[in-house]
């Protein structure tokens, strides 16, 4: 059977365990259809025209669609028409002028619709061709604009999957605990991997549309899952995630689950979600890089709190200290040190060259600006170096 559920809350917002009362809108109705009978209908073929799932993000960085034909050939990235939608909807736009205009950016075959139907990314325009505020793709755009540095991205995607209630996680006792963490992670068996069939069919999904995505595994907290995108170069990294999220939420409305993206979905003693950015560029890469990479590190110590600013809402809530995270206030770097703000990776230290990983953005962060924000800071020949020392020390993770 699929379940189609009607979701009211947003995808980025915290669960209803950690939302006010006065805020939680009630999640009530689910509708079951036989996906069987569905079936015959999505494979129906039709010849000369696809069908174009236009994506765009609204103002809380969530991901919406609306869907068009096109012609067969002209399915691709220049070809496609600029479309629209009711920004008055969206809270991105005046009632009386609500009209936001969608631009084509990136084309992928849509796992959904299988056949030469595609997902086509779009970023938001006021009808006059100014980006809107929430377009934080075209300022990304222009970060990486004419660089010959080719900045590589593996942003690593975690995420946490619930029952509709939207208040137990996938595998918890309804109004109580699971076991402590400890057999979860990248675990296997009935007793403590829960929503394993969700990642599945999102990596497939995934493959099948075109994405690099690098893999996947089970999470610290049980019912929480991760993956990741990349390498990417540049913008690619931001788009590639968009569509990912996008993906991830179809996958788990045909299940009947809730998938968030908040950052601390569970207080307590329980592992938080981040979205690890793994960044490299040309020089860091090559023989020698090491050096480029710890010069990169402590430009982004000396310009620590603008971006956690940058890093993603609620983060606060993660970043505790504990539970495989650095404290929100206090910039720390180091090798294969699961407790730093920012992580050599071992074989990078070993090889004298590779790349970082930059823990502290949370896992519903905006991939355009943060990875903006990266290149920028690591890549700014003015940036103030801070003065930080390694701390080494290795950390069971
Ligand atoms: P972790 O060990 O922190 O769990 P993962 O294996 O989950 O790391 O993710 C690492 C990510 O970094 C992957 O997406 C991978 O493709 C990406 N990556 C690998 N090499 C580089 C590089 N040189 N620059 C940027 N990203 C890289
Ligand atoms: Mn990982
Ligand atoms: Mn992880
Ligand atoms: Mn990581």
């Amino acid at each position: 059977m699929l379940t189609i559920a009607t979701a009211t809350a947003a995808f980025l917002a915290p669960p209803t365990a950690v939302r006010t009362r006065t805020m939680t809108p009630v999640m009530a109705e689910v509708v079951e259809m036989d996906a069987a009978v569905l079936d015959r209908y999505m494979s129906l073929p039709h010849s000369g025209k696809v069908q174009a799932e236009y994506i765009f993000i609204d103002a809380d960085g969530d991901v919406r669609s609306k869907c068009r034909t096109v012609d067969s050939d002209k399915a691709t990235v220049d070809q496609l028409p600029s479309w629209n939608y009711d920004g008055s909807s969206t809270e991105q736009a005046p009632g009386q002028d609500s009209e936001v205009i969608i631009k084509p950016r990136a084309v992928f075959l849509d796992p959904f619709r299988p056949g030469e139907n595609i997902l086509v990314l779009t970023d938001t325009y006021t009808p006059g061709g100014t980006p809107l505020p929430t377009n934080s793709r075209a300022p990304a755009v222009e970060a990486f604009k004419g660089t010959d540095e080719k900045p590589w991205f593996g942003l690593e995607q975690e995420y946490t999957l619930f029952n509709i209630d939207k208040i137990t996680p996938l595998g918890w006792p309804a109004g109580g605990y699971p076991g402590p963490q400890g057999p979860y992670y990248c675990g296997a068996g009935a007793d403590r991997s829960y929503g394993r069939a969700i990642s599945e069919a999102h990596y497939k999904a995934c493959l099948f549309a075109g994405l690099e995505i690098a893999g996947t595994n089970a999470e610290v907290m049980p019912g929480q899952w991760e993956y990741q995108i990349g390498p990417c170069v540049g913008i690619d990294a931001g788009d590639q995630m968009m569509i990912s999220r996008y993906i991830l939420k179809r996958v788990c409305e045909d299940f009947g689950v809730h998938v968030t993206l908040d950052p601390k979905p569970m207080p307590g003693d329980w592992n938080g979600a981040g979205c690890h950015t793994n960044f490299s560029t040309e020089k860091m890469r090559k023989a020698g890089g090491l050096a480029e990479i710890e010069l990169a590190i402590k430009k982004l110590g000396a310009k620590h709190q603008e971006h956690i600013e940058a890093y993603g809402e609620g983060n606060e809530r993660r970043l505790t200290g504990k539970y495989e995270t650095a404290d929100i206030n206090t910039f720390s770097y180091g090798v294969a040190n699961r407790g730093c703000s920012i992580r050599i990776p071992r074989q990078t230290d070993t090889d004298g060259c590779g790349y970082l990983e930059d823990r502290r953005p949370s896992s519903n962060c905006d991939p355009y600006i943060v990875t903006a924000k990266v290149f920028n800071t690591c890549t700014d020949p003015d940036g103030v170096v801070g003065d930080f020392t390694r701390t080494d020390v290795e950390q069971v993770a």
